[in-house]
């Protein structure tokens, strides 16, 4: 009966039956929330933040997690310390090798020493031409601080690109502010474009850079096939698929050339006079 008194309370009349069920229930939620932990981390550790870009070679997201042993063997071989395998608790995926081009970029070694370390394939061996590398795309990504929108020759991005007028070329625009210069807006072209990052790092803006690489799956649209371009259709075919296009004049701009309808203020077509109440039906229809 003393026994029985100093025994916790809900303890005391058990049963052993019920004393196995509540142990088994007690060893069951430790398990669930054990596995919600872990299928919580693993799915915020496979979401791979915007400034983690993989290696050259990197098969698809998923492909590449699947593949990669996180042997690091690829780190180690890399001869500029670009890559580094994600410590756990990073927001990238523990043990695999990322780099973020702001830190230290890629530079395009000829004989990709990173891919040809990869025991799996997780690292495509396939790629041996680091031109055809696609670790993510450049962005312009502020025209708002960028120095070249701003009318200012720094150029910095374009001239460090080992892919230089293919991968990013400076295009001329007028300057609207000054109204006397040109703009030399650089721009990115993702046939070129490695991802490899010296553009980011180069850009000489103090903290964040105005040109960003982006995994391509953020930086890039899908493509519009259901779309057909008229000018893509006209090349295939040789001759236009719609044949001659009747010229019809435009109503006050038949002095220009067909098509032209630029005016300038204070020319183009008079405004239809507006119907006088009473004077007829006006549908609100104006030509
Ligand atoms: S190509 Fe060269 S610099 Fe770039 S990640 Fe591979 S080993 Fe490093
Ligand atoms: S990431 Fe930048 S530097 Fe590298 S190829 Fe693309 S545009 Fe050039
Ligand atoms: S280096 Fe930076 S600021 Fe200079 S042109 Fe390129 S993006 Fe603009």
């Amino acid at each position: 009966m003393g026994d029985m008194q100093d025994k916790p309370v809900g303890q005391a009349g058990a049963s052993p039956r019920r004393r196995f069920l509540r142990e088994v229930a007690g060893v069951a939620g430790g398990a669930c929330l054990l596995s919600l932990g872990v299928g919580l981390y693993a799915k915020q550790a496979s979401a791979l933040p915007a400034v983690a870009l993989r290696p050259p070679g990197a098969l698809a997201e998923d492909d590449f997690l699947a593949a990669c042993v996180r042997c690091g063997l690829c780190v180690r071989d890399c001869p500029y310390d670009t890559l580094k395998l994600a410590a756990l608790g990073e927001a990238v995926p523990t043990g695999t090798p990322y780099f973020n081009a702001r830190q230290i970029p890629c530079e395009m070694c000829e004989d990709i020493p990173c891919v040809a370390a990869c025991p799996t394939g997780a690292l495509d061996r396939s790629l041996t031409d680091i031109g055809k590398a696609r670790m993510g795309l450049a962005v312009l990504i502020d025209h708002e601080t960028c120095l070249n929108f701003l009318g200012l020759r720094c150029d910095v991005c374009y001239r460090v690109c080992p892919v230089i007028d293919k991968a990013i070329t400076l295009e001329r625009q007028h300057n609207p502010r000054s109204d006397r210069h040109a703009m030399l807006l650089p721009t990115v072209h993702s046939d070129y474009c490695t991802g490899c990052g010296k553009c980011e790092k180069s850009c000489v803006l103090p903290g964040e850079a105005a040109i960003k690489v982006l995994p391509v799956k953020l930086a890039q649209g899908s493509k519009a096939e259901h779309y057909r371009k008229g000018w893509e259709e006209k090349e295939a075919a040789g001759q236009s698929l719609i044949g001659e296009q009747i010229e019809l004049p435009a109503r006050g701009l038949e002095d220009k050339a067909y098509g032209d309808t630029r005016v300038l203020p204070g020319q183009g077509p008079v405004p239809a006079t507006p119907a006088r109440p009473g004077s007829g039906l006006d549908s609100g229809w104006k030509p």
